[in-house]
């Protein structure tokens, strides 16, 4: 279908395709000159001593874990309302995803609930900035702490969020961002795992690159490895891109404003909150239907907006409830009601850093057209 508004675009510049153009032309399109430099751009903006880039956000939380030890048998806590590879990430590693409830506010998970789902096979903490929201990270890492869990920091929507002067990605031991297209930044497709810690970064750079040693030969492996290099091509772009990233959440802010002057005051929405103490760098712009509406009013207000020709979505449905997860774990509606409530609410508004006045408002009045047509 061909959309008038889309739900997201990249912001490339003139300044991507003359990085991107550069490395081409040069004899290194892997493991290169750009590899590096975009580690160390990434180290100094988080404020961490290592960074290890790698093809996807989803292959960085899994060799994240890898490297933390976490396996079979063990149990990592996570989130319901978030994108499926912060649970799929657990599963691949042997483990087993134990969800705990969100926050009906921030929508992370909510740190008072973690005591009640620690048992003896817990190793981990997995949290979310769900939609770039940092609220509630400092009470997860404190409950982390108290019962001695890892915390393995799913950054992968809160690029550029800070919490109380602490940025996005500096919470978790080991902290990983996401550069798929509809991301903060992008490289295309990329990921990157932060951490300070030089056994965990040295055990990664040895899993994306099939298992090779530090200076070891190139068919020399040490252990059981994969390759989820990420091509100086990519990095190239993702260093603009990082240099970009405060335009980019001005950018962001300045349509979160236009979206909350429009559609603040209307009732039968509730929009979401920008946290205390922080520095919010939006993802998506994700609003919800007030507590009167069912699920169905909201599908078909979904619809509605698609055939108006405008791209919205669902973000999310219940992790848990997925169809592999109930065949794997028995989970069933009603696990976990306050995730429930809200994925039956939630309308992603179309969010990039581009989009006109004259794009939100008819956004805005198409909302509130279909809006009538439901009531
Ligand atoms: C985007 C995202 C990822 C992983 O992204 P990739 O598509 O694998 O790069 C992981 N977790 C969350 C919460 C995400 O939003």
């Amino acid at each position: 279908m061909d959309f008038k508004v889309h739900l997201s675009r990249p912001d490339i510049s003139a300044a991507e395709i003359d990085a991107v153009c550069a490395v081409l032309r040069s004899p290194t399109l892997s493991l290169g000159p750009k590899l590096d430099e975009f580690e160390q751009a990434f180290c100094k903006y988080v404020g961490r001593r290592r960074a290890v880039a790698v093809n996807s956000g989803t292959s960085g939380l899994y060799l994240a874990m890898k490297a933390l030890g976490i396996g079979d048998g063990d149990e990592v806590i996570t989130t319901p309302f978030t994108f499926i590879a912060s649970a799929t990430t657990i599963m691949m590693t042997g483990a087993r995803p134990v969800f705990v409830d969100i926050d009906p506010v921030s929508l992370n998970m909510d740190a008072a609930r973690i005591a009640g789902a620690v048992t003896e096979r817990t190793k981990a903490v997995l949290p979310v900035e769900v939609f770039g929201n940092p609220a509630g990270m400092d009470a997860i890492c404190d409950a982390a702490a108290v019962h001695d869990l890892v915390v393995v920091e799913d950054s992968c929507e809160g690029l550029g969020s800070e919490l109380r002067g602490r940025k996005v990605g500096a919470f978790g031991k080991v902290s990983t961002f996401a550069f798929y297209p509809n991301k903060q930044i992008t490289t295309g497709e990329g990921g990157m795992i932060l951490t300070d810690d030089d056994a965990v970064a040295d055990m990664c750079v040895s899993l994306r690159n099939q298992g090779r040693g530090k200076g070891g030969g190139w068919l020399a492996h040490e252990r059981l490895g994969y390759n989820y290099r990420l091509s100086d091509i990519n990095c190239a772009l993702g260093i603009v891109q990082l240099s970009r990233l405060e335009e980019f959440v001005a950018k962001r802010r300045r349509v979160a404003d236009m979206y909350f002057s429009r559609l603040g005051d209307d009732a039968r929405l509730i929009m979401p909150q920008e946290p205390q103490d922080s520095v919010m760098s939006w993802f998506v712009y994700v609003v919800r239907l007030a507590d009167r509406y069912t699920m169905e009013q909201r599908n078909t207000i979904l619809q509605k907006m698609l055939g108006r020709g405008v791209q919205v979505s669902n973000y999310f449905p219940p992790v848990y409830l997925q169809p592999f997860m109930v065949d794997a774990y028995g989970w069933k509606e009603g696990d976990f009601p306050i995730t429930d409530a809200v994925c039956r609410s939630t309308m992603a508004l179309p969010f990039h850093n581009n989009i006109s006045a004259g794009e939100i408002d008819f956004v805005c009045e198409q909302l509130r057209a279909c809006l009538a047509e439901v009531d």
